[in-house]
């Protein structure tokens, strides 16, 4: 054995346990297909593809189609494999050896994990207990640790809690640096950061088409940014990096946005009932603004409610041994059906 990097010694990979059960909550996939008509159109695309070359390197169709549903240009849109590779490629330009990356706990772990295996030095601000963003908490981080990027995720993982605007905008006046709003859910909430996103500020907002867009398989996000960042991301991606499927795939699926949007509100109908049902349980509810509930069993451990459920046939995200999130479990929202049958295994877990 050869001695891997020292920072990377301690760092474990991440991890979402994948068991055989009727009921998958715990990875906030969307639980329905894509429309019916999204694979023929993608199989027809597919047979004209030139496999003997290599894919258009600048996604220049793909980034135009994202460009036009968020009504900016498309050397404003930065594609990648997923938005996790999104947030590797803004970390690889703007962070690193000798800089900072603040995040404020609990949020997605990635952005952490990410930013300290690209090498940086990782600052994690704490949240209120009721997981709210700490307005004097922020000043000070920005403040002693100048960090060269700032992330806030709206709405948050595993929290679900919606970032109000006058946040964003807070940290857009103290942090020195580049602000990332991480919006992998933020078509089921009522806010977004995207109108924000100017050539004069250090913004951007990243999104994903893993979760309302139905395509977890494809690996497809991007961000929407000032064009220099663009720009300066081109230089940290491998070229072709994003393959002729993806490409087609995410072209595509935009050709569905009705079907998406009817998804979504589906979906928030069917949280908002799940969330409910739940607050007659002996369990607290955060209140969610994403496709996700994070609660906490009032009697039995978090551990252990988990455990029952599995033995229904349930997962859910276990949480309980995260930072700050004692005793706490994650769960997606799936069909009324995954629904029911989940609320139905959670009332047996909690005596
Ligand atoms: N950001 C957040 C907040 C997430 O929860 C996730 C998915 N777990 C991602 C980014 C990554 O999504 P993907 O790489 O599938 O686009």
């Amino acid at each position: 054995m050869i001695p891997v990097r020292d920072d990377l010694r301690a760092l474990e990979g991440y991890h979402s346990a994948q068991v055989d059960v009727e009921v998958r909550l715990n990875t906030n996939e969307s639980p329905y297909e894509p429309p019916p008509g999204f694979n023929d159109a993608v199989a027809a695309e597919m047979s004209r593809v030139a496999w003997h070359r290599y894919p258009d390197r600048g996604a220049h169709d793909l980034r135009a189609a994202i460009a036009e549903l968020h009504n900016v240009g498309p050397d404003q849109v930065f594609a990648a494999n997923g938005s996790n590779e999104v947030l590797q490629s803004i970390l690889l330009a703007y962070a690193g050896p000798g800089r900072s990356v603040a995040t404020f706990e609990p949020t997605y772990k990635m952005h952490s994990q990410i930013a300290r295996v690209v090498g940086s030095t990782v600052v994690e601000g704490k949240r209120a207990a009721d997981f709210s963003l700490d307005l004097d908490e922020v000043d000070r981080t920005c403040a002693e640790h100048q960090p060269s990027v700032t992330f806030l995720t709206s709405p948050n993982n595993p929290t679900g809690l919606l970032e109000p605007r006058g946040n964003v905008d807070h940290l857009l006046d103290v942090a020195p640096g580049l602000v990332v709003v991480d919006e992998a859910y933020a078509q089921f909430a009522d806010w977004t950061a995207l109108d924000l996103v100017d050539e004069q500020r250090p913004l951007v907002v990243t999104r994903t088409f893993s979760k309302t867009w139905s395509m977890a398989a494809a690996r497809l996000g991007y961000l929407i940014g000032p064009t220099w960042l663009v720009a300066e991301l081109e230089k940290v991606v491998l070229p072709y990096h994003l393959d002729a499927l993806k490409q087609v795939a995410g072209r595509v699926a935009l050709r569905f946005t009705d079907d998406m949007n009817e998804r979504v509100s589906q979906l928030v109908s069917e949280r908002e009932r799940l969330a409910a049902a739940m607050r007659d349980l002996p369990v607290a509810v955060t209140p969610s603004s994403a496709n996700f509930i994070l609660f906490r069993p009032d009697t039995v451990p978090g551990a252990l409610v988990w455990q029952r459920l599995v033995d229904q046939s349930v997962l859910v995200r276990d949480c309980s041994s995260w930072p700050r999130l004692d005793n706490c479990l994650r769960v997606t929202v799936g069909t009324p059906a995954e629904n029911n049958a989940f609320l139905g295994a959670l009332e047996a877990s909690l005596t």
